[in-house]
Order: structure tokens, then C-alpha cells, then sequence
């Protein structure tokens, strides 16, 4: 990497985020961000520290965040880079947590289904960055949680995190039925992560006038066509309100969001869990695992130290 034209800096990654909307990306098809190019590096969150500036107001060793992901240096002008604020938290936690990942969590628990003490939510993907997130604020607003997650290691992370009933969906061959015995009186709202069979079984145990947050629906994202959902007349029967949302429109809303993050992490309110693959080889690696359910909390890849 050469050293930085005047006006720019030259930036050396050290965390990288490997998030399932890239997935999106990967196809060319209308969306609310544009595919990957081919012939182009991959973008995506990053922090990263200056190593040599040619520009006022950055010097090396300041830590800031970028857009550009999959590379491990470049040179970029400060249009492209936010220094990353002193919170007292890790800095990667910008990229989870403190980040888009806790920010969608919070906008689907707050703006979304304005979720109420004393209801029951349920969360899908519940032990994934977004979703561990979203359970920890759900608990903080005085809610009970259920949670669903592939497999007992995550299952007892839940139960660390405070969730109140754990459901393993890979175990259970009717997740209808297993979140009906979760929540017998039924369910106010739930935070959708993972879409088909989890979203049908929220339907059925959906109260009248239960809230959805749609927020992402990964277990469509490899299909060519989506599982078809059986009890969408529930919608109206039960008058239900689903909502869809991306982080994105609510982005001015970061830095008080981190503010926010950060006095619930000192508190203990939310404690942060990451998984790390090291080095840039082990990205591809890393993003394929959020499809295979390799992670706890946020993956990350760590692209040097
Ligand atoms: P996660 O950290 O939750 O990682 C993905 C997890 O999804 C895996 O660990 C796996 O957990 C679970 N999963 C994968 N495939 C399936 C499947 N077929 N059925 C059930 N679960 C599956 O990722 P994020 O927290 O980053 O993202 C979670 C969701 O939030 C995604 O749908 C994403 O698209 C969405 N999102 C939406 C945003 C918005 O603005 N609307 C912004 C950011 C994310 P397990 O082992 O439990 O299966």
C-alpha cells in the first residue's frame, strides 16, 4: 500500500464484520443497497487504525471506522472514515453491539413493536448478534423473553443472558408447538430474524393485536424461493401488525444510540459476546458460518492487531 495522497490517510484494519445482508449483495436483484461489483473488493463495516496521514486532523494511531470491510490497508479520504468516539467500550464493539447490529435491536424493540414491560416477546436467531441484543434490551424494558437458537451451547448462552425460556429449533420437531408450551398465554410481540417455519409459529402463537419487527429473514436468504408461510390468514384474523425495517433509515440515531449501549454495557444491563476468526483468509469462512450457525453474539474477523 503506497503511502497516502495529499488529503487522505492510510488506514490499517484490525476488525472487520461479516454481517448475512452481504448475502444480498451477492445477487443482482432491486434492493435497498446495491449489489457487489465484480472485479471489486467487498465492502463492510471495519475498524481500523491510521498509520500514516497527509491529512489535517487525523494522525497515526487514531482508531475510525469505515465502510470499506474485506481488506486488511487502504487509502481513503476523510469523507470515508468516522473516528471512532471514546465510550469505554472495545472498539469492535462498534461493530456489534454498539453498532448496526445492537442499533437494528434496538429500533425493532423500541420503534417497531414499542415493546412494553410485562409483555412476552419472542426472538428468533436470539443468540446471533442482532438477536442477543435485542433479548438483553427486551429484558431491560422489563419484558419476558423467549428466544429460539440452534443447539445447547447456545441455548445456555441464553439462559446467561438473562432469557427466560430457551427454545432449541433444531431439536424441537414442531416449533409451533414448542413456543406454544413457551408461552401458553401467547405471545405480544416477536422480533423475526430468521423468517418460514419460525415466523408461521410466531402467527399461531401470536396474541390478538401482537406487533411483529420483521427485521431480517436468513433462512430464505440461500433458497431460490422462500418456504411458503401456512398461516398468514392469522394476520388478519388475530389483526396483527407487521412491520419491516432497516437499520439504515435510522442511522443519525448512532451516536446517542452508543451513548445508550455503553451505559447499559458498564451497568451489566448487556453484556457483550463476539465470535473471532483471525486473519482476512478466514472472512469468507466466517461470513459462510452465519448461515451454518458458527457464531455466537457478533462475528468477527480480526484482520490484524
Ligand atoms: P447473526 O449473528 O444472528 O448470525 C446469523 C444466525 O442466524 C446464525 O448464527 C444462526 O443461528 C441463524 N440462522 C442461520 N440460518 C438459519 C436458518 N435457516 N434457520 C434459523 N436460524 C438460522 O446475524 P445478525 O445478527 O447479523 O443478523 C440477524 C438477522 O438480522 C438477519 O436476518 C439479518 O439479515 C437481519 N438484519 C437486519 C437488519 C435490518 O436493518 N433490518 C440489520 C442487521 C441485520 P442458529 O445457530 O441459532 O441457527
Amino acid at each position: 500500500m503506497p503511502p497516502p495522497p495529499a488529503g487522505q490517510v492510510r488506514v490499517q484494519n484490525l476488525w472487520m464484520s461479516v454481517d448475512p445482508y452481504m448475502r444480498g449483495r451477492m445477487m443482482t436483484r432491486e434492493s435497498y443497497v446495491p449489489p457487489f461489483r465484480l472485479g471489486e473488493p467487498l465492502e463492510g463495516g471495519a475498524i481500523g487504525r491510521v498509520d500514516s496521514s497527509a491529512c489535517e486532523g487525523f494522525a497515526p494511531g487514531d482508531l475510525v471506522q469505515s465502510m470499506l470491510g474485506w481488506r486488511e490497508a487502504f487509502n481513503a479520504p476523510p469523507s470515508a472514515l468516522t473516528k471512532v468516539p471514546t465510550t469505554g467500550l472495545p472498539p469492535e464493539a462498534l461493530l456489534g453491539v454498539a453498532g448496526l447490529p445492537g442499533l437494528t435491536a434496538f429500533l425493532g424493540v423500541t420503534k417497531v413493536v414499542k415493546l412494553q414491560a410485562g409483555e412476552v416477546v419472542f426472538v428468533s436467531a436470539a443468540s446471533g448478534a442482532v438477536g442477543s441484543a435485542a433479548c438483553q434490551i427486551a429484558k431491560a424494558a422489563g419484558a419476558t423473553v423467549i428466544g429460539s437458537a440452534g443447539g445447547a451451547e447456545k441455548c445456555a448462552f441464553l439462559r446467561e443472558i438473562g432469557v427466560d425460556q430457551v427454545v432449541d429449533y433444531k431439536v424441537e420437531k414442531n416449533l409451533a408447538a414448542a413456543l406454544a408450551a413457551a408461552a401458553p398465554q401467547g405471545i405480544d410481540a416477536y422480533f423475526d430474524n430468521v423468517g418460514g417455519v419460525h415466523l408461521d409459529a410466531a402467527l399461531q402463537s401470536a396474541k390478538p393485536f401482537a406487533r411483529f419487527a420483521l427485521c431480517g429473514m436468513i433462512s430464505q436468504y440461500n433458497q431460490i424461493e422462500g418456504t411458503a408461510i401456512q398461516h398468514m390468514r392469522l394476520v388478519v384474523t388475530k389483526r396483527l401488525r407487521l412491520q419491516g425495517f432497516i437499520v439504515s433509515d435510522d442511522f443519525d440515531m448512532m451516536p446517542q444510540f452508543v451513548d445508550l449501549m455503553a451505559g447499559w454495557v458498564a451497568s451489566g444491563a448487556v453484556k457483550i459476546h463476539q465470535t473471532v476468526e483471525h486473519g482476512i483468509e478466514n472472512a469468507p469462512a466466517a461470513f459462510l458460518k452465519l448461515f451454518s450457525g458458527g457464531n455466537i453474539g457478533k462475528m468477527l474477523v480480526r484482520v490484524s492487531t
